[in-house]
């Protein structure tokens, strides 16, 4: 006589198990499959497998905690192999159904496939354990049953899988509640498929063989309830886990919406930066591992939205923006300021990092910029701040650009290390600038007078006017010190303006006293750009009642040959005004011949350094030469300056120089010094000023 197994009526708590835990490993095995569903290649792997491995247990669990069930009136138990098999068998199937159904873009066939995979998983998993039950005698299978729990179960995965897969689109993850209700509607199939394959299964009724080998059914359920929930508890809980270290990861970086960033570059701006930098440093805090922060300005940028326009400084801001993304971490880069960038790197190696990364934007930004069919030229000078050492942010933001500026006072096109010391430098600078607005009209401003002497004769002939300044507490401070720092701050102009009015009048004091002296004023690059320039020069010129002979305008060469038509035009108004134009340290720019011809120069001043080599190394006599040569042929007038011995006086004249300049013949003195020389005789050596400074005097009629 046989019976359906499933007609014995079982005790009630294992069943109640095999009811929690099929939807438990079915929720748990969905909750870790979708991780697959967002990733690529390898980085699937590990989440089909662990999504088979729940689903398997659970499926495994749920079928042996039934059967124990059925089993519990009876001295009946488990072939720990065939159990062990049929788990396996189970792994297997819901590894591969899982593969088929957890892709990122699921399609018909794989969904069928999966439940197919499932459906077979099991059925086979049921006849495996019934099998592994030790029943004598054997099992006679009935194939419709078996046959009709396959296709239910396979119908049954189909709508689960809809279910799972349908509300979430690409990329996205289904919400809890998706996977709770696919959970159940698996757990549901899982129960219905076990009892029909338990259906199928004909045995004796009391036909158990018992016996040594095999496990007690009561043992059974009781390890595979401990065993298999807690392993499933275990993969939700690391499950939870993930997703909130992902959901942490993801806001952290996650791209900023559309009003954190700049239009132009597409960067981050600062405020949302700052929030960003904030949390990094909290992070490398913790885990006591430097953060730096690259600060990257362009090099004199304004000159590019001068000569280029406004459309086209954008543009370059633009494809510099992105040379810069290029090479930098991913949402760690902003843009500051107008033609600023910060840039911010953690890491044990940060450092070096940093210096590698401010090389190849150095580099990167170089590079010339292709807009509208011209090419434009930019570089950048970058500054590093170090956390913690170099402070917290804001601070670390100032000290970068602190470092910045300091790359760009060394010329630019390199970057910095911030250096405490820079700050004290800039404290300094500050507090020179504050003192330097009050020179002017404190009357701490003094113009010094260093003869220029005719070479052939040995007569000074007129003298450069050097500006002084006078500081309370300083003392006399070098022109080198704070015309660069005047240039920087915007004084440059009012500086110009003082020094322009202040030669004059002191040309007319000479004058009027009977010294008919000419003399030269330096001009910045600045005040060249200034297109009022020329008008002043001629204004005070009139005011002061002057011949514009008798002013020389001294400009470097360097700022000369910039070969811009605002410099063109600056010194051709110049020269049409009447005053003589002369090219200052000569030989230490890059002149382009033909550009010297086209510019209305009167002189060439050779800069000193050629002058000081001149009596020890005949290579500095060859260059001296040939400049003077460049300058006769060019029919300008010859100055060299720096002349300090009689070897180098005795050498430039030979060389045919007109006038002479230098420690030599005098220092830079005092008006009212150069005056008393002039007229007393009385000066720093028995030179004698030149008849016409003193002939002419009273005859000349000033324009
Ligand atoms: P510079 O125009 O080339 O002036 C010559 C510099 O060489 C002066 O330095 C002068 O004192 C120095 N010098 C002259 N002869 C000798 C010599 O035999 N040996 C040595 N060692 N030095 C000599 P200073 O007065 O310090 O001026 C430095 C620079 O500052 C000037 O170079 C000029 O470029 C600038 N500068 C001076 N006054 C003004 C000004 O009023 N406006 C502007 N924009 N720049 C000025
Ligand atoms: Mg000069
Ligand atoms: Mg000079």
């Amino acid at each position: 006589m046989t019976v359906a197994l499933s007609a014995l009526s079982p005790p009630l708590l294992p069943p109640l198990l095999a009811l929690a835990v099929a939807p438990l490993g079915a929720f748990v095995a969905f909750d870790l499959g979708r991780r697959a569903r967002t990733r690529d290649g390898h980085a699937r792997n590990p989440w089909l497998m662990a999504a088979a491995l729940a689903l398997g247990t659970g499926v495994w669990s749920a079928q042996v905690l039934a059967l124990s069930a059925m089993l519990a009136p009876f001295d009946a138990g488990f072939d720990p192999g065939l159990a062990i098999v049929a788990a396996l068998v189970g792994l297997a199937l819901a590894a591969g159904a899982m593969r088929s159904w957890l892709v990122a873009e699921p399609t018909w066939p794989g969904v069928v496939t999966g439940a197919a995979l499932l459906a077979t998983g099991v059925v086979a998993m049921q006849a495996t354990l019934l099998a592994s039950l030790g029943l004598a005698p054997r099992i006679r299978w009935h194939p419709g049953w078996l046959g009709l729990a396959w296709v239910v179960a396979l119908a049954g995965f189909v709508v689960t899988a809809s279910l799972l897969l349908a509300p979430a689109g690409r990329g996205r993850f289904a919400a809890p509640w998706q996977l709770a209700r696919a959970a159940a509607a698996a757990a549901a199939v899982v129960l219905v498929a076990q009892t029909l394959s338990t259906a199928a299964a004909r045995l004796p009724l009391l036909g158990v063989a018992g016996g040594d080998a095999l496990v007690p059914a009561t043992s059974m359920a009781a390890a595979v309830a401990a065993g298999g929930l807690e392993l499933l508890l275990l993969m939700l809980l690391g499950s939870a886990l993930e997703r909130r270290m992902h959901r942490a990861l993801e806001q952290r970086t996650a791209p900023a919406p559309a009003s954190f960033r700049d239009p132009v570059t597409g960067l981050l701006t600062r405020g949302p930066f700052e929030g960003t930098m904030a949390q990094v440093l909290k992070q490398a805090e913790t885990a006591g591992t430097p953060a730096v922060l690259l600060l990257v300005g362009l090099d004199s940028f304004k000159h590019v939205n001068d000569a280029f326009g406004h459309a086209a400084g954008d543009a370059v801001l633009e494809q510099v923006a992105r040379r810069v993304r290029e090479l930098a971490p991913p949402h760690r880069v902003a843009r500051l300021g107008s033609d600023e960038f910060l840039v911010l790197i953690d890491g044990a190696a940060a450092l070096e990092q940093a210096r590698t990364l401010a090389s190849r934007v150095l580099d990167a930004i170089a590079r010339p910029c292709h807009i509208d069919h011209r090419e434009i030229s930019v570089t950048a000078s970058v500054g590093l701040a170090v956390y913690p050492q170099h402070g917290a942010a804001p601070a670390l933001i100032t000290h970068a650009g602190v470092a910045v500026r300091a790359a760009k006072a060394a010329g630019g096109a390199t970057y910095s290390l911030f250096d405490p010391r820079m700050v004290a430098d800039s404290r300094e600078q500050a507090e020179l600038l504050r003192d330097l607005r009050l020179a002017v009209t404190q009357r701490q401003l003094e113009l010094y007078y260093q003869p220029k002497v005719h070479a052939p004769s040995g007569q000074i002939t007129g003298a450069e006017a050097l500006l002084r300044w006078n500081h309370p507490k300083r003392g006399m401070i070098s022109p080198g010190v704070f015309i660069p720092l005047a240039e920087r701050c915007g004084l440059i102009q009012a500086l110009g303006d003082w020094v322009i009015d202040e030669a004059c009048r002191q040309v007319r004091v000479w004058r009027d006293g009977g010294l008919r002296m000419r003399v030269a004023i330096n001009l910045s690059a600045h005040q060249l750009r200034h297109r009022e320039l020329p008008e002043r020069v001629a204004a005070a010129l009139r005011r002061h009642q002057i011949n514009p002979d008798l002013l020389t305008c001294e400009i470097t060469e360097s700022v000369a040959m910039e070969d811009t038509a605002a410099t063109e035009k600056a010194l051709a108004d110049l020269a049409a005004v009447g005053v003589h134009i002369s090219i200052d340290d000569f030989g230490t720019g890059y002149s382009s011949l033909a550009y010297l011809r086209k510019l209305p120069a009167h002189e060439l001043k050779i800069d000193r350094g050629f002058v000081l080599d001149l009596e020890c190394s005949a290579e500095a006599r060859k260059i001296a030469g040939a400049v003077v040569q460049l300058a006769l042929s060019l029919n300008l007038k010859i100055v060299a300056e720096g002349v300090e011995n009689d070897e180098q006086y005795r050498i430039l004249r030979e060389f045919g120089c007109d006038q002479l300049q230098g420690y030599l013949f005098a220092k830079p003195m005092s008006a009212k010094a150069l005056a008393l020389w002039a007229m007393d005789d009385v000066g720093p050596r028995s030179i004698a000023f030149r008849e016409s400074l003193f002939k002419a005097t009273s005859a000349l009629v000033e324009a």
